[in-house]
């Protein structure tokens, strides 16, 4: 596959942004909290205006491959097989308790008020950093990380994974037995 064309943005932005997020992981944080950006530009960038709209399209370009070039995206092997375009998303994800489904993935939660309390997964967490709202189904990483999102959007960072593909995955865990 092609590499997306980063437009206004050369080998030399490329090669810095890439050196800035290996500084990051080294520090810490995950690349999927710069896959996760990205995404969110992308998102902004369906509503933004055409200027703005074009900028952010070779930021995400820039950012994607810089993402890549640190840490290469895994196959979508385990994904593969499930015909996720069958799978309503929004259905989906009404029938999935966050809690439970991270909970199966190995998360030990402490209820504190009403949101449950863990270490993060998505980082090297020593103090309880991530914090899933029951209410809203919505969880974020008051750490390292500093990103929030639903069950879709852990699993694509957490498996690195695309959105499709983290349908998918969700729609396996939920539905198969313990
Ligand atoms: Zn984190």
């Amino acid at each position: 596959m092609k590499a997306p064309d980063t437009g206004r943005f050369d080998e030399h932005d490329l090669a810095t942004v890439t050196e800035h997020i290996r500084l990051a992981v080294a520090n810490g944080a995950t690349v999927g909290k710069y896959r996760l950006e990205a995404r969110l530009s992308e998102r902004e960038a369906e509503t933004a205006d055409q200027e703005r709209a074009e900028y952010l399209r070779d930021y995400v370009a820039l950012l994607s491959r810089a993402c890549d070039e640190v840490e290469p995206p895994l196959p979508p092997a385990s994904a593969r097989a499930w015909p996720s375009d069958r799978v309503n998303a929004a259905a989906l994800k009404a029938r999935v308790d966050l809690v439970m489904f991270l909970e199966r993935r190995g998360v030990r939660f402490v209820k504190v008020g009403r949101r449950f309390q863990a270490l993060c997964p998505l980082h090297d967490d020593h103090s309880p950093s991530f914090s899933v709202d029951p209410e809203l189904q919505r969880w974020k990483c008051f750490g390292a990380c500093a990103v929030s999102g639903d069950v879709f959007d852990f699993v694509q960072l957490a498996d690195r994974v695309s959105f499709t593909e983290a349908v998918a995955i969700v729609a396996r865990e939920a539905t198969c037995p313990v």
